[in-house]
């Protein structure tokens, strides 16, 4: 499997999953070449192949492809700059977490153990004019350390150290939106206390190796 098939059938994934309609989202993953396979501004990700794909620089600069480099393409630039450990980037509008970011809400509460191990707290990011390339900015207080945040009144965005990962994030991300939704139907959330929070992360670290992480708790 080379990036670009990778990268092909994340896409299909995405679509057929429902986390995007029409020609909405863009996927991206980095090159041992330093630079970023990005899918083209105005196409469904149910229809696109390797040949669609672009090759373009840090800087955003076309190397390979024919097609348009989205505006959003800044907010993948942005995580590929600020974080060495993130090797692809995935940005959808999956129903229920981005009715959750359109209710002007983020997923920072512990409610879901494994979300809180594979996602960490999921801020919610400033609403921004689409296509004004403001997307990154809206992004940088929480780059640093998020692997998945939700864009206010827009949808969501993953990263991870490999394609997989990031859309297993996305898919998680959905899944917990949509279950956080229907608890609300039938009640309320419960929150993990700080002490049962801490007991987590204990058992993580010494079954998973990962460490507690100040801004998961
Ligand atoms: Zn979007």
């Amino acid at each position: 499997m080379s990036l670009r098939s990778d990268l092909v059938e994340a896409c299909h994934k995405v679509y057929a999953k429902g986390f995007v309609s029409a020609y909405d989202g863009n996927l991206s993953v980095r090159t041992n070449r330093k630079t970023i396979l990005i899918t083209p501004s105005g196409k469904c990700k149910g229809e696109i192949s390797e040949k669609d794909l672009l090759e373009i620089d840090y800087k955003g600069m076309l190397l390979k492809g024919t097609g348009k480099i989205s505006t959003e393409s800044k907010l993948h630039l942005l995580a590929y700059q600020k974080r060495e450990d993130i090797n692809s980037v995935i940005h959808c509008h999956p129903v229920h977490a981005t009715a959750l970011a359109t209710a002007g809400e983020g997923m920072t509460n512990p409610v879901f153990p494994e979300v809180i191990l594979s996602l960490g707290p999921v801020h919610l990011c400033k609403y921004v004019t689409p296509s004004t390339g403001q997307l990154a900015n809206s992004i940088l207080p929480y780059i640093k350390f998020a692997w998945a945040l939700l864009l206010e009144n827009h949808g969501a965005v993953t990263f991870g150290k490999n394609i997989k990962e990031a859309y297993f994030r996305m898919e998680k991300l959905e899944h917990a939106a949509h279950t956080l939704i229907m608890t609300r139907i039938i009640g309320k959330e419960k929150i993990i206390s700080s002490n049962k929070l801490k007991q987590l992360y204990s058992i993580a670290e010494k079954v998973y190796g990962i460490r507690a992480n100040k801004k998961n708790i």
